[in-house]
């Protein structure tokens, strides 16, 4: 079990703040109870914000509890009709190698496509990335909010990772010119080679301005926020008149205690921005609609997705923690176990 061991005033630390412990096993189920084999888990972003003890948009995590996110898993024991065994669940997981699904929390999960079904042709890891949360973020806040069309230049920074490299390559799909910023050579290689973005550049190999400025020296029309800080101040320079800017997250700023302040949010006046946030909790609505046409994209092979993989939970917190130093290549997914 990884455990939330003591609140992170910056960046977390493995066997500080997060811990692995042996824990019993609780197999007696009560009447409409499940018990899971847990296989994937998604390491994202938003759950450094649960370490906080300030109320957020989703509750933190308790001291001495375990940690849960995104996940699949297999139902191996069951008092549940509705879930017998060998229904393979995606919904909110605790890392924890097998878990006791209570009767009231169950109903929350959804039942993953049974064979046959065009969304069952997609690996598992699958639905925490592009099938999954961050999938269904590029999916619908590109629709929602950035509306984008053919024609428009959208930057994305952080752009090779989970959500990133998905709005790219819908942007592209749809007739945008793409520009992604990443952290090393390689990933801005992955964006350039695989991705087919137009332009990319490594943020950490000069100003982010002048990298976006040649970047796209036409201005862009969409910023694809999910970094903030010296990010969203550059493309708030470089954005055309009526621009708009997605604002999905602001990870720069997730472990400072200081938080970096935008300088020139004036330009949001001058320029007639539009600057939205977006919350993918609010979209669950359109998951049924997401997951056929994401599925069919991977199939076809208009939609490549990598994930960064990291097998066992003795190594989950550093995966966690890895993602805050860039250290993920693609959408980070723990495996504990295979089907
Ligand atoms: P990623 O897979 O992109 O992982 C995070 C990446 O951010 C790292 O790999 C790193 O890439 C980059 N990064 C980390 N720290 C910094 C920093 N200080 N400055 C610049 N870049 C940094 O994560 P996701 O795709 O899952 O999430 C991307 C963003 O979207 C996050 O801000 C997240 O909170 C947000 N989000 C919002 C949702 C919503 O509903 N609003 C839902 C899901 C995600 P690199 O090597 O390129 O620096």
């Amino acid at each position: 079990t990884v455990v939330f061991r003591k609140t992170p005033s910056e960046y977390p630390v493995a066997g500080e703040h997060l811990d692995v412990e042996t824990r019993e096993l609780v197999t007696d189920l009560k009447e409409n109870e499940v018990l899971t084999r847990n296989l994937f888990l998604s390491a994202d972003p938003y759950l450094r914000g649960r370490m906080r003890p300030s109320p957020s948009y989703i509750p933190g995590y308790v001291i001495g509890s375990p940690l849960d996110s995104y996940g699949v898993a297999e139902v191996v024991s069951s008092k549940n009709p509705a879930y017998p065994v060998g229904t393979i669940i995606y919904g909110t997981v605790r890392w924890e190698e097998y878990s006791v699904i209570s009767a009231d929390r169950i109903s929350s999960f959804e039942i993953l496509p049974k064979a046959r079904e065009l969304a069952s042709r997609i690996p598992l890891s699958n639905y925490v990335g592009v099938a999954g949360m961050p999938g269904q973020t590029a999916y619908s806040s590109l629709k929602a909010v950035a509306k984008p069309k053919a024609g428009e230049t959208i930057y994305i920074s952080a752009a090779s990772g989970a959500v990133g490299q998905l709005v790219g390559q819908l942007a592209k799909l749809q007739g945008l010119r793409v520009v992604g910023s990443a952290g090393s050579d390689a990933k801005v290689e992955y964006l350039l080679k695989e991705l087919k973005f137009d332009a990319a550049f490594n943020y950490k190999n000069g100003s982010v301005l002048e990298s976006l400025r040649e970047a796209a020296p036409e201005g862009i029309d969409i910023y694809y926020d999910n970094v903030g800080a010296e990010h969203l101040e550059a493309a708030l320079e470089v954005l055309n008149k009526y621009g708009r800017v997605v604002a999905c997250g602001q990870i720069a700023d997730y472990n400072t205690k200081t938080p970096y302040g935008v300088k020139n949010l004036m330009y949001i006046v001058a320029k007639s921005l539009r600057v939205e946030g977006f919350l993918v909790t609010d979209y669950t609505r359109e998951r049924k609609d997401f997951l056929n046409e994401i599925s069919q994209s991977i199939l076809n092979g208009d939609i490549i997705y990598k994930e960064d993989i990291t097998d066992g939970l003795d190594k989950a917190p550093e995966a966690l923690i890895g993602i805050f130093h860039g250290k993920n290549f693609g959408k980070a997914v723990i495996k504990i176990a295979d089907l």
